[in-house]
């Protein structure tokens, strides 16, 4: 097993939120009317994608009946039928429909990560568990020795993103100003890396046209063009 794969399986046996581990079995055992036939994943959720990526994605968390459920990032919900469909869009993901693990979804060159692997409380993770959670997302970008961009999805998941790319050994030149297509580039011993911010194709920001699907492949046309790599078309 390589140091991605076992931080990965380090990160689906991670019990240092007892609260958030207690949420999520109990939503997954619980469950919702129209997932009653579901086997919940209920643990916390690994990184998705490329291991050898060059641009990194940052969500929020794990959304109760989303990945909590399938136990896949964003996948399951409607913030994943918006992002597949963009990553799709932008030859990262080789379709554009998501539904569980087994839908046969790759990304190639990109991995799709989050602030915090458990599901929150009406999504709304406390300092104390982004804290604890935060390691994993340090470590996550350690082990992108190519890494080109992160895309921060939503303004915690982009604060998120910062601060680890700095304990990952990045400086920034200034502090990077959430907005939707905002850029900042931080600077380290193995090259730059640029932080670039999105909304967050959450439903509340989808469904009252705050976000829009071009604006969201505009981010991803960004993100493509600064994480070309040799091989890529
Ligand atoms: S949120 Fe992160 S740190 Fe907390 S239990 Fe889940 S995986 Fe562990």
């Amino acid at each position: 097993m390589d140091a991605f794969e076992e931080l990965q399986h380090r990160i689906v046996a991670c019990e240092r939120c007892p609260e958030l581990r207690a949420y999520c079995a109990r939503i997954a055992s619980e469950k919702k009317r129209a997932h009653r036939d579901d086997d919940y994943w209920g643990r916390p959720v690994p990184a998705f994608g490329d291991p050898a990526a060059r641009a990194l994605l940052v969500g929020l968390a794990p959304g109760a009946h989303g990945s909590n459920r399938t136990g896949r990032m964003f996948t399951g919900d409607a913030s994943g039928v918006w992002l597949y469909r963009a990553l799709h869009r932008a030859g990262y993901a080789s379709q554009a429909e998501q539904r569980d693990r087994a839908d046969g979804m790759r990304l190639r060159g990109a991995l799709v990560s989050a602030a915090l692997r458990c599901a929150p409380p009406g999504n709304a993770p406390t300092p104390s568990q982004l804290r604890n959670c935060f390691p994993y997302l340090q470590r996550e970008i350690e082990l992108l020795p190519e890494l080109r961009v992160v895309v921060g999805l939503g303004a915690i998941g982009t604060r998120a993103a910062e601060n680890a790319l700095v304990a990952a050994g990045f400086a920034f030149a200034r502090r990077h100003a959430f907005g939707h297509g905002a850029e900042s580039v931080a600077h380290g011993a193995r090259g730059s890396v640029v932080l670039l911010s999105s909304y967050h194709p959450s439903r509340q920001n989808t469904n009252t046209g705050v976000l829009t699907e071009p604006m969201l492949d505009a981010v991803f046309a960004r993100a493509r063009e600064l994480s070309r790599g040799p091989s890529d078309p």
